[in-house]
């Protein structure tokens, strides 16, 4: 799907005289309208740019849903930008994933790039900036450059290197790319002021050493830029006009202005990037940092980067999340510039609900089964009764759910001693089975323990498709799957990974609160014979219980995995009264 494509989709792309939907937006306006009255072309670039380092997250996809959004909203472009500039930390394998995922979310970049194509590049303009007086090589340890940066209320100080005669510093630096040098030995810094009230304008690092295999470039480089180095001179380069990024960069901003402030002479485009930031999503019961997600990946916590517990778009999609549901759930949480409350996890599951519900085909399972025998109905007999997939959507159209003598029910769905307000299954209490008949229970069949096994019921005929004709009210509705036509299960019910709120604000291991039970797996579940024929991939709802996903896990033909995408109550909506 085209950018245009997915903002149709969701019938709000911006129109002449609908007002900007965010401050981003708005600037974005003001920018195109002053362009045009200057007589430049207008038009807008922006650019989504992750490190592939990890797998995108839910994170990513508000960025993602804001770049290329706006590029679709104005008639502009955006580009994928893999910023690659550290070979430590970054795979071939992580940018397939982030392809993968940045086009299942319903995107399609104007362009593709990696950071590190404009290596080349990249360092010429820095031997420009030696030359220009503007950058030197440094030979203090990390830890001295650190030292000397001082703290943000007193001044650093300069590094004895500082004045370093330009000749030496241009040696030096080529000497550092030809890899006469061991990782730390030097770095390139810029030449700003050691005495700046903001730390990163006190001769930050350019380039550092590092002998290491970059996923692309290969043995090519051992010294690499530094992300505020190489950023806004990619961004130059692509002829970004709106460098969007998340606030802990504004800080970074006059940097990020004084070196394409430097090169100006050296710049492609006449038009400069502006950087903008807005705040970056923080959602409850999960942690969104790549490197922390990498934590729960290496150290075995979660299956992988899909497990469907995760935040990241993989996860999210295994879990049955869809494409439209995540969208939905960025245009709601909009964009602004204040580090916000931290978005209650309730949202995105009411986004996913929202959508489920229209898309999702009805089925009946059994996750805890009771077995029943209905002692008056004819053994052998099988009646086809029809049921509808999907009461939003009436294409969905009907199928048919065979019904015997012996069935399955929730073993939650019957008690022995009826508490006051439970109405469902108990004895001598009648309701009625979803698309069959009214049952009465007569009695039941117990083990050794004294455990339930078995119920004996009773059935009236004169209530096939579950009416009577006399007008009598039954007060519960159960969901059943017929024994002898049951397809045995898996299904694997979710909780949040994290026990807190917000485990990023817990004190000393933020692994510490991790649920041990957010993943509980029921074997010998009793599912309807049409889930025999379940794809992965495939959503549903299982009536009474929730929406599930069929996981690729379910290879034994015939024998079907399920993911709990979501439960049916919904905690947002019930919250906001709506
Ligand atoms: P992480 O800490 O998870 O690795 P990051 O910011 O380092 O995040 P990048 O790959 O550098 O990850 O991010 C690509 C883009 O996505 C950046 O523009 C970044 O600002 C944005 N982004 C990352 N995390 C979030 C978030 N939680 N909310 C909004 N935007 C985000
Ligand atoms: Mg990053």
């Amino acid at each position: 799907m085209t950018n245009a494509a997915a903002n149709n989709d969701r019938n709000e792309t911006a129109t002449a005289d609908a007002p900007p939907r965010d401050f981003i937006r708005e600037r974005v306006a003001e920018d195109l309208a002053a362009d045009r009255a200057a007589g430049r072309s207008a038009a807008v670039r922006t650019r989504f740019p992750p490190e592939p380092n990890g797998h995108l997250h839910i994170g990513h996809a508000k960025s993602i849903c804001l770049n290329f959004g706006i590029a679709g909203d104005f008639g502009g472009a955006c580009n994928l930008r893999f910023d690659d500039t550290n070979p430590l930390t970054e795979e071939t394998e992580y940018v397939e994933a982030i392809e993968r995922d940045v086009r299942w979310l319903g995107f399609d970049w104007d362009e593709l790039h990696y950071a590190s194509d404009y290596f080349e590049q990249i360092y010429d303009w820095a031997v420009e900036l030696i030359r220009a007086g503007k950058a030197y090589v440094d030979s203090v340890t990390a830890d001295q450059v650190g030292a000397l940066r001082g703290l943000w209320h007193e001044e650093g100080k300069a590094s004895p290197f500082r004045d370093r005669p330009v000749e030496e510093s241009l040696d030096l630096f080529a000497r550092m790319r030809r890899g006469e040098f061991p990782d730390g030995a030097h770095v390139l810094r810029a030449r700003i002021d050691m005495s700046s009230g903001n730390m990163n304008l006190r001769d930050p690092v350019m380039y550092r050493i590092r002998h290491a295999r970059h996923h692309r470039t290969g043995p090519a480089w051992c010294v690499y830029p530094t992300y505020d180095w190489a950023h806004g001179q990619s961004d130059a380069i692509e002829g970004i006009t709106h460098s969007i990024c998340t606030l802990e960069f504004e800080d970074h901003r006059p940097l990020y202005d004084w070196y394409l402030e430097q090169l100006a002479g050296h710049l492609p485009v006449a038009a400069r990037p502006q950087q903008i930031e807005f705040a970056r999503l923080s959602i409850t019961y999960t942690v969104l940092s790549k490197r922390k997600l990498l934590e729960l990946v290496r150290g075995g916590y979660v299956q992988g980067w899909d497990d469907p517990r995760m935040p990241t778009l993989s996860g999210l999609r295994r879990r049955g999340y869809t494409p439209e549901a995540i969208r939905d759930f960025c245009d709601r949480i909009g964009v602004t510039k204040n580090h916000e409350a931290v978005v209650d996890l309730a949202l995105l599951e009411h986004c996913l609900r929202d959508d489920l519900n229209r898309r999702a085909e009805r089925r009946m399972g059994v996750l805890r089964p009771l077995r029943v025998v209905i002692e008056n109905y004819p053994e052998g007999q099988v009646e086809q009764l029809e049921a509808v997939n999907n009461p939003e959507d009436a294409s969905a159209g009907t199928r048919q759910v065979p019904f015997s003598r012996v069935f399955y029910i929730e073993r939650e769905d019957f008690l022995e001693d009826a508490p006051k307000g439970f109405f469902r299954l108990s004895p001598g209490r009648e309701v009625r089975l979803r698309y069959a008949y009214f049952v009465t229970c007569v009695g039941v069949t117990k083990d050794e323990q004294g455990e339930v096994t078995e119920l004996r019921c009773t059935y009236d005929p004169e209530t096939r498709g579950g009416n009577a004709p006399d007008g009598r009210k039954v007060k519960a509705t159960l969901h059943w799957v017929s024994e002898a036509h049951a397809v045995d299960g898996e299904v694997r019910l979710y909780g949040s990974l994290f026990s807190v709120a917000e485990p990023d604000a817990v004190e000393g291991d933020w692994k510490a609160s991790l649920d041990p039970a957010s993943l509980e797996v029921l074997h010998g579940c009793k599912l309807e014979p049409a889930l025999a024929r379940a794809t992965p991939g495939e959503l549903l709802q299982l009536e009474r219980v929730g929406y599930f996903c069929v996981d690729p896990d379910s290879t034994a033909a015939g024998k079907p995995v399920l993911n709990r995408s979501v439960g049916l109550r919904d905690a947002w909506a019930k919250a906001k009264g709506k």
